[in-house]
Parts: structure tokens; sequence; C-alpha cells
């Protein structure tokens, strides 16, 4: 089955929306494969957004995504990488669709509450950053 890896960001982490989030996913028929809290440190933000370095926000975002605790979860399904970020809608949340995430919760372009990969070797290599084999339960 397909798998992506999802962040709830320090913004809707601590604003408490994890639980609201967590059943949207759910209400799609995803299932949760693994998950934990962690705080993000500068390497794991490099790795995670190496595609992202140089770039103009990418300072911004490092200082976001470290500022305090998130949500890691790798959710298994059909078609999960798209339909995932379906749910999560733009990455600026003034062009989000009703309903989404980030049309939902998110404040602004860094501080846009949810993260999901956008390809099958994204998803397997974000995932390698936060779980091992052993965290991950597929059945
Ligand atoms: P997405 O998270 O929708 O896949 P990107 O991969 O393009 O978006 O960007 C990664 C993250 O970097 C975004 O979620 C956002 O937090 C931040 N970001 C991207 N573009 C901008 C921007 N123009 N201004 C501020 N932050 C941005
Ligand atoms: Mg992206």
């Amino acid at each position: 089955m397909e798998k992506t890896l999802v962040l709830i960001k320090p913004d809707a982490f601590g604003a408490g929306h994890c639980g609201d989030i967590l059943k949207m996913y759910e209400a799609e028929g995803f299932k949760i494969c693994a998950a934990k809290i962690l705080k993000m440190d500068e390497k794991i933000a490099a790795s995670h957004y190496v595609e992202h370095i140089g770039r103009a926000y990418y300072d911004d975002l490092v200082k976001f995504m470290t500022s305090a605790p998130i949500m890691a979860l790798v959710l298994a399904g059909e078609n999960v990488i798209k339909r995932v970020r379906e749910i999560h809608g733009a990455t600026n949340p003034d062009n989000a669709a009703e309903g989404t995430v980030r049309k939902l919760y998110a404040e602004s372009s860094t501080r846009n509450a949810v993260h999901a990969s956008d390809s099958p070797e994204n998803a397997a290599r974000e995932i390698k950053i936060y779980f091992s084999e052993l965290e991950i339960f597929e059945d």
C-alpha cells in the first residue's frame, strides 16, 4: 500500500488541532501506520527540506519548524500521497480550498499547519528521517 509522511507543524500542534486533523485522514479511510511527537532540529530540517535550502523563505521556515514540537505520521492507503495533499490544500492558505486543513488552520505560507510528501521518492526519503522500520505498522 502507498505510504506518505505527514507532519503536523508547530502552529497546528500547539493550537491543539491534532485530533481534528487525524480525524480527517481516518474519515478518508487512511491508516495511521506510525506516529510520534518530536522537536525538529536544524539537522533534521536541512534533511527534510533539502530541496528548499537557499530559497528566500528557508531561514524563516527552519526557525518556525524548530520552534516547538511537531507530530510526525506515516499514513497508508490508495493514492495516499496525492489525496493527503488535496486534504491539506494549497501551500498558501489564501489559495486553499474550503474545508482543507490549511484553509481551516493555516495562518500564512510559512505557518501552514501541515506537511505531506509530494512523490513516492520523497515519501520514502522523508519516512526514513523520522521512523525506523520497527516503528511502522502496515497491517
Ligand atoms: P508544500 O508544503 O505545500 O509541499 P513546498 O514544498 O513548496 O510546499 O514548501 C515547503 C514549505 O516551505 C511550505 O509548506 C511552507 O511552510 C514553506 N514555504 C514554501 N513556499 C513559501 C513561500 N513562498 N513563503 C513562505 N514559506 C514558504
Ligand atoms: Mg513540499
